[in-house]
């Protein structure tokens, strides 16, 4: 159906500026987050709050915004030898990524949303990619996107569409896409509910929000809202 979308949200940034996206263009939204013994889950704790947060700010998102769904996804934990999941060092590897990329992440993420949504009869699916402040993920990039979106609809015999709307906008943008989606009320609780940090430092609030202001994620984070608001003023 044309008016349901699957939003993959994981209660940081990027995927919430997602939901409210999504909620401004679909009728019913669901969203659906992954466990998978990340190594600090402040991200995940953050969901709930901040689902309650967007039916504040936008009664038409209140009437929108559908169930939520968390999938397991331990075996990540299990494959091992990730920043993310276990007490190591933040670091680039030989193969040139950072240590906290999970090989193919993405991938199955939309892969499992895809199977949520063929259940649902749904099938617009956002997601919160981005290819310009590229981390080194090499599955964030739009062409990993559109080649799944092509496999997972040859596969399923299915018309899906991968929505990625932060794809080709840097972090001072999707700042501005928030500001312009739910105004000020949005900006701000994304500054106070929504979680980057790598360390899991909510010990700290910045003017960007919560974090040990020095590990990748946090300093992009601080970066990007530094642009947005010197691009404000
Ligand atoms: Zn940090």
């Amino acid at each position: 159906m044309d008016t349901d979308a699957l939003v993959i949200f994981s209660g940081g940034q990027d995927s919430t500026t997602c939901l409210a996206w999504a909620l401004q263009r679909f009728e019913r939204v669901r969203t659906l987050g992954f466990s998978y013994g990340q190594r600090h889950d402040v991200e995940m704790s953050c969901r709930e709050t901040l689902r309650a947060a967007l039916r504040e700010i936008n009664p038409l998102w209140a009437r929108r915004l559908g169930e939520d769904q968390v999938l397991d996804v331990d075996l990540f934990r299990r494959l091992g030898g990730t920043a993310l999941t276990e007490d190591m060092e933040i670091r680039m590897t030989e193969q040139g990524v950072p240590n906290t990329f999970v090989p193919g992440r993405n991938l199955l993420f939309l892969m499992l949303a895809a199977i949520c949504a063929w259940r649902q009869g749904t099938r617009h699916l956002v997601m919160g990619v981005c290819e310009t402040d590229f981390s080194g993920y090499p599955d964030c990039r739009d062409d990993a996107v559109k080649a799944m979106q092509v496999a997972l609809n040859i596969g399923m015999d299915a018309r899906m569409v991968v929505h990625t709307p932060l794809m080709w906008i840097d972090k001072a943008a999707t700042w501005e896409l928030a500001l312009a989606l739910g105004g000020r009320p949005l900006v701000e609780c994304i500054l106070e509910h929504t979680h980057t940090c790598y360390l899991g430092d909510r010990t700290v609030r910045h003017s960007w929000g919560y974090g040990c202001g020095r590990c990748p994620a946090c300093r992009l984070r601080a970066d990007g809202y530094a642009a947005f608001v010197a691009g404000k003023s």
